[in-house]
């Protein structure tokens, strides 16, 4: 049986992790003001407004920080190490904190392109999303 952690789906948060199965990174817009928001929440932090509608975005971004793990902490990623967490600047605007997948955590910089990719997880009906380096077509060095 597998020690992994899911996240706790709720009706407001259903809508971003489904996306996933689509693959679609999405956010929620204030139908008040126009903000792309992220984290979810029941009211935009700009306008306080609570009028909001899901929206696909373009699903890439790019590294603002990171760390990089190197010791497992559960059995369910003893697999995965050494492996990098990050911040990522969506181009949309949103910052998201995920696992950076197939990458050598010891050539990631801060400003490499990424793009989301999401893993389904069957048995919850949702899709994790991870941040995936983004290769330069023509760069010697990706
Ligand atoms: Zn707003």
């Amino acid at each position: 049986m597998s020690d992994r952690i899911l996240p706790t789906v709720t009706d407001l948060s259903r809508p971003f992790w489904e996306g996933g199965l689509a693959g679609e990174l999405r956010f929620q817009r204030c139908t008040a003001c126009g903000h792309l928001r992220y984290p979810i929440d029941t009211i935009c932090p700009r306008c306080l407004d609570a009028g909001y509608a899901w929206e696909a975005v373009s699903g890439t971004g790019t590294i603002l920080a990171f760390g990089t793990f190197r010791r497992a902490y559960r059995a369910s990623w003893e697999d995965r190490v050494p492996y990098a967490v990050a911040i990522i600047q969506t181009t949309e605007g949103p910052r998201l904190i995920v696992d950076v997948v197939e990458a050598d955590p010891d050539e990631l910089h801060v400003d490499d392109p990424v793009e989301f990719v999401f893993e389904p997880v069957t048995e919850a009906g949702i899709a994790i999303p991870h941040a995936r380096p983004v290769r330069v077509q023509g760069d010697p060095t990706t």
